[in-house]
């Protein structure tokens, strides 16, 4: 394999060959530069953004923050990094964030090997010569054996297609390309559009800012308390005595959401659940909302008690009970759309200057030059935020126009919804891999050591190829097949179908419905074993041991 390639400051990248190409610099991507050329592997990196940190570059928006305490977001990898950084904050905000991305960037000296400002506009599968060309939006064309598509699962923006919105003469933001220069609110009427995660943390910080702020809710979600908070000495001291088990727990872990005790567990009394999810509570966070009892994503009538208790936290919380009933998330589980983490939001709907409208009694009309029209009434608006979400999980995949075996794209090879064996390769598309793709954990639970399991599985599996001179990896139809049934049965057996979630992709219309995480237990499992079992299921083609004969 070929010698490490750098990058030429500012060069349009045009007839470069390499081993591989990593599409997207976020905390995955990053990794896979690191991991691939560690391994001995030429590699180069593309980033559409100016900089690195992926989601967290641009998710600027007013109160961004994670909700994956920040010890643990965090590379798990290298001792070193973990030394040499200390988070200041349970849950770390987005600048925090973005600096630790560009400290490991700048630490593992990945910069050279990274091309910012450029789209992956093409990616073809050049059958003959078993490469891969990649096309980008200034150009440029790289040629490579493999393709990493670290593009994310949360990183393309869905704004909605309102009547009248190319009319609004106001500023008009989105939550996921929030602009690099300060916006103010100071002494403006602002609207926003859409109540999930992103939604939920904004709106505090906008109606702290704002004279008047205007929230446009169609679905409540439940929400709990962040309690984010100062970490202290004791706190970095404690989660370095639990280091050691952490690490091991993560090498062990399997991610699922839905343990396997979730089936047979009983149902506990509801006074114990109250009496647990009061402590969760107070103590703040989602983690321990989600496995508070092994059946709560799975037993209706324990999720329900889960429901009822945010419910009646809502009802404790907003001071007029008709904002607090149409705050109050109803129809649908607990906690099988992404539950919310937030700070002081049901409290935000008790200042004067915060007006909630439900869109479910009087939907959006139209957008005109200065307001919203609902079908009763007028909002005149200086501003308009969408925090309207992503098309999730494929989104960033489908956006670029990617070609495989006999020019078959995988649009089409999607077209009734995602199919990857392990959420890790497709059937017709051999040497492209992608981090956390549709049909593995992917964005469940923490994504960055998500990433890093499936950085690590490429490498491996690339070291593996090398060593026996294989020269294509692609899956088998019928374990693809398997696999993509298994995700879908796994989540049948739960209520997260129950919910109109992204995860299913019914926020983007016109996307088929198909639950794309997997969320079972076993998934690290499965992969070793079949690892473990001569990588069963895939299918390796031998022609570069051909092409090295040829060439010796
Ligand atoms: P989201 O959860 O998809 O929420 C989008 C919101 O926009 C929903 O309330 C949705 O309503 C509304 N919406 C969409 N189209 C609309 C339309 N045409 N008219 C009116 N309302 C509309 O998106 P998000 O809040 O950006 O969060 C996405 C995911 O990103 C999260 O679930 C989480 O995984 C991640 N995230 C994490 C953090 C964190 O770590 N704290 C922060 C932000 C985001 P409906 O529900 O009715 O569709």
């Amino acid at each position: 394999m070929a010698a490490s390639v750098e990058r030429q400051a500012g060069a349009i990248e045009t007839g470069i060959e390499c081993d591989a190409v990593v599409v997207g610099a976020g905390f995955g991507g990053l990794y896979a530069l690191h991991k691939l050329r560690e391994i001995g592997l030429s590699v180069r990196g593309l980033e559409a953004a100016p900089d690195v940190g992926g989601t967290w570059y641009w998710n600027r928006y007013p109160g961004a923050r994670c909700d994956v305490p920040s010890l643990f977001y965090s590379y798990s990898w290298s001792p070193e990094l973990r030394r040499e950084w200390r988070w200041t904050n349970r849950y770390a905000g987005q600048e925090e964030i973005l600096s630790y991305a560009r400290f490991a960037a700048d630490r593992l000296d990945l910069r050279k090997l990274i091309q910012f400002d450029t789209k992956v506009a093409r990616a073809t599968f050049d059958e003959k010569n078993e490469r891969w060309i990649v096309e980008t939006d200034r150009g440029g064309r790289l040629s490579a054996r493999f393709v990493v598509m670290a593009t994310g699962g949360l990183s393309v923006p869905n704004t909605p297609d309102i009547p009248g919105v190319a009319d609004f003469k106001g500023a008009i933001y989105h939550t996921a390309r929030w602009p690099q220069e300060p916006v103010s609110f100071e002494g403006k009427r602002v609207g926003i559009v859409g109540t999930g995660s992103s939604g939920i943390q904004a709106i505090p910080m906008i109606a702290k800012a704002a004279k008047q702020l205007v929230v446009f809710q169609r679905t409540p979600n439940f929400s709990v308390p962040a309690r984010n908070r100062p970490l202290t000495d004791e706190d970095h001291r404690s989660f370095d005595d639990g280091l050691e088990a952490y690490l091991a727990s993560l090498e062990q872990s399997d991610f699922g959401r839905v343990p396997p005790t979730a089936f047979t567990a009983e149902v506990p009394p509801r006074d114990v659940q109250w009496k647990h999810y009061e402590k969760l509570w107070q103590d703040g966070g989602s983690g321990g909302f989600l496995k508070a009892f092994p059946n709560i994503l799975v037993h209706p009538e324990v999720n329900e008690v889960a429901a009822d208790f945010v419910r009646e936290k809502i009802r404790e919380t907003v001071k007029d009970p008709e904002v607090a009933a149409a705050l109050s998330p109803e129809g649908y589980p607990f906690g099988v759309k992404r539950l919310c983490v937030d700070t002081d939001y049901f409290d935000t709907y008790n200042r004067s200057n915060v007006e909630l409208v439900n869109l479910r009694e009087e939907p959006i009309e139209k957008i005109t030059t200065d307001a919203v029209d609902t079908a009763a009434r007028h909002f005149e608006l200086d501003a308009l935020v969408f925090a309207t979400g992503f098309d999730a999980v494929t989104g960033a995949l489908l956006a670029v126009d990617i070609r495989g075996r006999k020019g078959v794209t995988l649009k089409d090879a999607w077209s009734e919804g995602p199919k990857a064996y392990l959420g890790l390769t497709t059937v017709g598309f051999p040497n492209l891999f992608a981090i956390t793709g549709p049909g593995s954990p992917s964005v469940i639970g923490n994504v960055i050591t998500n990433c890093e399991y499936h950085v690590d599985w490429i490498a491996e599996c690339l070291t593996h190829m090398r060593r026996r001179g294989l020269g294509t990896i692609e899956p088998e139809r019928k374990a693809q097949d398997d696999w993509v049934e298994h995700v879908a049965e796994v989540a049948d057996r739960t209520l997260f179908p129950k919910a109109n979630s992204w995860y299913l992709g019914v926020n983007i219309p016109g996307k088929p419905r198909v639950f794309m995480p997997y969320i079972g237990e076993g998934y690290r499992t499965t992969c070793r074993e079949i690892v473990a079992d001569n990588y069963r299921g895939f299918t390796f083609g031998t022609s570069a041991v051909r092409e090295q004969a040829a060439a010796e």
